[in-house]
């Protein structure tokens, strides 16, 4: 069952796959919990920890931890710690 946030976005997306282990991915989970990505978003690969980022046509391309604006780059690096761990990469 996908759960449909306040905004009515279920965190569903369009197929794209990550450009680090090329798993489709289809679904994104946001911090705040209720709102769709937009370009120039982070996110983290769920299978590989791999750091991206939504281009503007939506499409995943690799960052760096050094991209994302220092206000958030500790959160990021524990989602991609938490990854690995989950993953036991
Ligand atoms: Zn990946």
């Amino acid at each position: 069952m996908i759960k449909v946030l306040k905004d009515g976005y279920n965190g569903r997306m369009p197929e794209t796959c990550c450009p680090s282990c090329f798993t489709i991915l289809d679904a994104v989970t946001s911090l705040d919990g209720k709102n769709a990505p937009k370009t120039g978003d982070y996110t983290i690969c769920i299978a590989c920890a791999n750091l991206m980022r939504f281009d503007e046509n939506m499409q995943l391309v690799s960052a760096s931890l050094m991209d994302i604006p220092v206000e958030h780059r500790l959160n990021f690096a524990q989602g991609v710690q938490a990854v690995k761990t989950m993953r036991g990469l």
